[in-house]
């Protein structure tokens, strides 16, 4: 089932409606809790947020979710997860939730076109691209600087662009653009990746990428688009201008936790903290995908997670019965 809901004022319309669970995002992990949930016939309701299938949904290819050996788009695999979980009787619904008081059971969570009361909740709002915080990075940002290469690439055929960061994302969307651009320069804070192997071996091997060493971008500059960059070479400390049409900046990620501060546990870098149950310190209250995972940060262990945390929410369910 498909609810669609305005979205006027920050809290809902007055009208509330009580569940048993609600399931806060719509990316690979709260889509798999979905499932679980309504094969345990709960009903789920889930609050999707502004997307369907999370941060997975931007990827061109994704290649490593297990079933799929030549791999599927990230925005098909979201519509899967999803129809999948409403085959089962999970209510999709595409508002976003804006408040939660989580001070005692059952639990409010509010959104722009109706408030819940929930007996149990499943976070699974995951995480967003981390900002390099330099000058002419906001002032860029849509004119030349981007967070994903598969959204913008198609808008620098023949261009040149700067790649900033060495992990799997950085090498992953590096190559994307490819395709498109016709260099891809990637800056790179260290002399080593952090990426996987078999995407640094793609990405050395790529005859349209290459790599500018121990350097940092200071400052990204132009007029009415992206002209060039300031980098800076940590080791030497030379300073130099660099001509590019693109930034795509791939430095990690921040959990979005920002409605859960003094609600529920975190750690020093805003993740939910959760035991092997993806129990946060709020009984029948779980938290999973990327909000609470800053390590693996997979679309199968994502996955996993909203599993995992379905079927303790129906244990939890059954003791209050
Ligand atoms: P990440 O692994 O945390 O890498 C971030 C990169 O950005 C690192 O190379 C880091 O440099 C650099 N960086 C961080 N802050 C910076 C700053 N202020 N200035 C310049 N550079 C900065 O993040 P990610 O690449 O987004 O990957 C996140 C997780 O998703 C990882 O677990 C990854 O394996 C996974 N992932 C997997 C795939 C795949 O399997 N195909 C694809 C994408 C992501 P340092 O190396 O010096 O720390």
């Amino acid at each position: 089932m498909e609810i669609q809901m305005g979205s006027g004022s920050k809290k809902g319309s007055g009208k509330t409606q009580h569940t048993r669970v609600v399931i806060i995002g719509a990316g690979p992990a709260g889509l798999s809790a979905a499932l679980y949930a309504a094969r345990a016939e709960l009903s789920p309701i889930v609050l999707t947020g502004m997307t369907i299938g999370g941060q997975a949904a931007l990827t061109h290819v994704i290649e490593n979710y297990p079933g799929f050996p030549d791999g599927l788009g990230g925005a098909e695999l979201g519509e899967l997860f999803k129809a999948q979980a409403e085959r089962f009787g999970a209510q999709i619904v595409f508002d976003t939730a804006t408040e939660v008081d989580f001070s005692k059971a059952p639990y409010k969570v509010s959104a722009y076109g109706a408030n819940y009361t929930a007996d149990a909740v499943i976070i699974a709002t995951g995480a967003t691209p981390r900002h390099l915080e330099v000058p002419g990075e906001e002032e860029f940002t849509g004119r030349g600087v981007s967070y994903c290469g598969t959204c913008d690439g198609f808008f620098f055929k023949d261009k040149d662009v700067v790649v900033i960061g060495g992990g799997d994302s950085a090498m992953e969307e590096g190559i994307f653009l490819t395709r498109f651009a016709n260099n891809v320069n990637v800056v790179h804070r260290r002399d080593e990746l952090r990426a996987s192997p078999i995407l640094q071996t793609r990405a050395m091997d790529n005859p349209k990428m290459d790599f500018i060493w121990d350097t940092v971008l200071t400052a990204i500059e132009g007029d009415e688009a992206v002209r060039h960059v300031q980098l800076e070479n940590r080791k030497t400390g030379e300073k130099t201008k660099f001509d590019t049409d693109g930034v795509f900046i791939f430095i990690g990620h921040t959990p979005n936790t920002e409605l859960f501060v003094d609600q529920l546990e975190m750690d020093e870098k805003g993740y939910l903290v959760v035991n092997q149950f993806m129990e946060t310190n709020k009984p029948g209250i779980y938290a999973v995908g990327e909000v609470a995972d800053p390590h693996f940060r997979q679309v199968i262990t994502s996955a996993g997670m909203g599993a995992a945390a379905a079927i303790q929410t129906t244990r939890y369910l059954e003791t209050l019965e």
